[in-house]
């Protein structure tokens, strides 16, 4: 097993700048997206938000040891970090646990119970020390374009099984390198991005206020699509070019028109309602996935 363990394959370092310049220039050209006109005609007030997302988009180094390069103070900041991983490839972030927006979103739920909120600052501070040397590992599935992940900590109530309530960490999006077309590059970084949004903005889920843990999810994911795939389509029409088919962007698009068929207009209130019409939709064309 620990042999097994050594054989994880990491980024080459020098090789990775490539990488990392590729991720500058899909995050610019999401930027000039949505800050164009069209952008803001399509998009909204989304546009102004995955604005603000790309603003916190970092994109760290890779040693030889696997580890991203921390950003200084990252849990004071607000910041998105972002790498590029084949799946076969695994990478370490030290930049996990609650950011600091996150624990004030904590302490401002009237909800949560003080017993929480404790345990949740001994988490806080634990994972701002240096001298922990926590490092999660990071690795995207060959079937995903892009994910976002942190770390999760999860309530139940006493007495029941069932989740209750959850609080979300960090978030660290992971893109996959397989992806060659910036256009979709593009589409992923964007839903991820928002997805990055999502978790510093809401990082508390109680089941009482929010729904189902699934539902809440779909309602993310819905928007995330539809967000993506709209910037996705836009990059098109500013001439950049796709060559070939599209294989990863399928998918958005997929979710995207069932969601418009049956909740309506993308900018109306209701938008990402996770309701049973389009949850028997989704199921129906095989995208339970998305959200499950
Ligand atoms: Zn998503």
């Amino acid at each position: 097993m620990a042999l097994e363990k050594s054989k994880k394959i990491m980024p080459h370092p020098a090789e990775y700048v490539a990488r990392q310049d590729r991720l500058k220039r899909s995050l610019e050209g999401i930027f000039g997206i949505v800050q164009s006109p069209q952008g803001y005609d399509v998009l909204g007030e989304h546009a102004v938000r995955l604005a603000k997302a790309v603003d916190c988009a970092r994109v760290p180094s890779i040693g030889a040891d696997g580890v991203i390069a921390e950003v200084p103070d990252w849990h004071r900041q607000r910041i998105i970090p972002i790498v590029s991983l084949y799946p076969s490839e695994v990478a370490y972030t030290t930049m996990d646990g609650i950011a600091q927006e996150q624990y004030n979103a904590v302490l401002r739920e009237p909800d949560l119970d003080n017993a929480v909120k404790w345990d949740l600052a001994v988490m806080y501070f634990r994972n701002t020390k240096k001298e922990n040397h926590h490092r999660r590992e990071l690795s995207i599935p060959a079937q995903r374009s892009g994910k976002t992940t942190s770390s999760v900590v999860n309530m139940t109530r006493k007495g029941q099984e069932n989740i209750a309530a959850g609080v979300i960490g960090q978030p660290s999006i992971v893109v996959n390198e397989r992806i060659i077309q910036l256009v979709e590059m593009i589409d992923t970084l964007s839903h991820e991005m928002i997805h990055g949004a999502d978790y510093l903005d809401y990082p508390v889920w109680m089941m009482d206020r929010d729904g189902m843990a699934e539902q809440h999810r779909l309602s993310y994911e819905l928007r995330a699509h539809a967000i993506g795939w709209r910037v996705g389509r836009i990059a098109l029409d500013q001439g950049y070019r796709m060559i070939g088919g599209r294989s990863m962007l399928a998918s958005s698009e997929a979710v995207e028109s069932i969601r418009q068929r049956v909740n309506g207009d993308f900018l109306s209130p209701n938008a990402f309602d996770p309701n049973e019409e389009l949850i028997e939709a989704l199921d129906d064309a095989g995208l339970k996935s998305i959200y499950s």
